[in-house]
């Protein structure tokens, strides 16, 4: 078994490789690391091999292993999994990062709640780039509107978008969904914004998503091991 040093190691040569495959700057593409159902003391041993961004899902879990953290001074904590209108408070006052905007009403409360005492939270949309009903995120035609509606908000900073495709191996389809979310990308800048960020690419997929043009890969199993923890 590797241990979590390597299989981090390991992951930052998969990203360097297919950053230098399409000829991208070594530094366009950063890795953020998931370590949702993983104890804390896990998230504490990388950032002590120099990781620094990590990425939890769940609101609970994601309060109490910051809380845990507090000591370490340059964590940089992303939320990524969906947020319920009841539950944004934590987020807005410990969070740097939230990659799940999809709801006006979310954004407004991330935006109301966020302290005074901090910087602007930093947000992404997610979009629905393969059209599954059952899949979160905005359909693509939404994108704008709702990009309006953040741009509005005092609080929040609009930095990306992010995207979870449909679970397949077919590299083809990936592409394609990837591909969108660039796209749509280009026609927010277009139209005058500055988004910095694609958020795609997960374990099994981050050199797909970095040939579409990624900026920040969430990835979890690949560092962390398999969850075992049924969420
Ligand atoms: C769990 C999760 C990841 C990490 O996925 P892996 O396949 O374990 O790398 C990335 N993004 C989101 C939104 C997740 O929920």
């Amino acid at each position: 078994m590797a241990t979590m040093f390597e299989a981090w190691q390991d992951v930052l040569r998969r990203i360097d490789e297919a950053v230098v495959s399409i000829q991208r700057p070594r530094d366009s593409v950063r890795l953020l690391a998931v370590s949702k159902t993983f104890p804390a003391e896990a998230v504490r041993t990388l950032y002590g091999h120099g990781q620094r961004a990590f990425g939890e899902n769940y609101v609970q879990e994601f309060a109490a292993k910051r809380a845990a953290l507090a000591d370490l001074d340059e964590i940089e904590w992303h939320f990524i999994g969906p947020l319920q209108s009841n539950k944004t408070r934590s987020v807005a006052e410990g969070a740097d990062w939230v990659h799940a905007v999809d709801r006006q009403k979310i954004a407004e409360r991330l935006s109301a709640q966020r302290p005074d005492t901090l910087g602007e939270l930093n947000v992404c949309i997610q979009v629905n780039v393969s059209g599954e009903v059952s899949k979160s995120g905005v359909a693509p035609d939404e994108v704008v509107t709702l990009a309006n509606a953040i741009a509005a908000l005092p609080r929040l900073k609009l930095r990306g978008l992010m995207c979870i495709p449909e679970p397949t191996d077919d590299t083809r389809k990936l592409s394609t969904q990837f591909a969108l979310l660039r796209k749509l990308q280009q026609q927010l800048n277009d139209e005058g914004y500055r988004i910095d960020t694609l958020s795609m690419g997960m374990s099994a997929d981050l050199e797909v998503a970095i040939a579409e043009g990624a900026t920040l890969v969430r990835i979890g199993t690949a560092i962390f091991g398999r969850r075992t923890t049924p969420h």
